[in-house]
């Protein structure tokens, strides 16, 4: 039987992250209620950010330049790096508008039981960058899971011959899953209270 467009479309819905088929429905219907005011400019929205969408060659962050908005934003401390584990913990960090430094997205975690290792993060860049002059502190804000510990742990290893100060985000906030689950005061008292590597 031929999957009817309707049906395609509220399966492909429901791979969103947060929603199931229930509210791929909900918003199917809503979208096919909304053909011009949401439909069409929700597809064109998607159709031209799939094409131009790139990931940093310097940050890995998404963004549709190369380099991003935030590492050639000029009103930045160039000093501070802030390594995060995902693009999503970026977005975090960058919502609670309290850090403004750069970042380094490491593209996951050190994981021995999901076969992830040095080679498959973003490690080498974040190494080069260390080693620049105007690079002061390396913030490591990897999650405080055994394989975010263990991502911090090899990072401080690899950036041990760069002159910077390494810091980690405080514990004792519930730095426990990843940074976009956190509201933005617990993302800046984190900031805040981190401390020497
Ligand atoms: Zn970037």
């Amino acid at each position: 039987m031929a999957q009817g467009d309707i049906e395609k479309l509220i399966a492909l819905l429901a791979k969103v992250p947060g929603l199931g088929p229930r509210s791929a429905r909900r918003a199917a219907l809503h979208l096919l209620k909304k053909r011009e005011t949401l439909m069409q400019p929700l597809a064109r929205a998607l159709d031209e950010t799939a094409a131009a969408v790139r990931t940093c060659s310097r940050c890995g962050n998404l963004d549709t330049v190369d380099p991003c908005a935030v590492c050639t934003d000029a009103r930045r401390d160039r000093s501070i790096i802030c390594v995060v584990e995902e693009v999503g913990d970026l977005w975090a960090m960058e919502r609670s508008a309290f850090f403004r430094g750069l970042y380094h997205v490491l593209g996951g975690r050190l994981s021995a039981l999901d076969g992830i290792g040095p080679d498959d993060l973003r490690i080498a860049g974040l190494v080069a960058r260390a080693h620049e002059p105007e690079v002061k502190e390396i913030i490591i804000a990897t999650s405080a899971t055994v394989d975010g510990q263990t991502t911090a742990h090899y990072l401080q290893d690899r950036l041990a011959g760069a002159d910077i100060a390494m810091t980690r985000l405080a514990h004792g906030v519930p730095v426990g899953g990843e940074l976009d689950f956190l509201d933005d005061g617990t993302i800046m008292a984190a900031l805040n209270a981190r401390r020497p590597l």
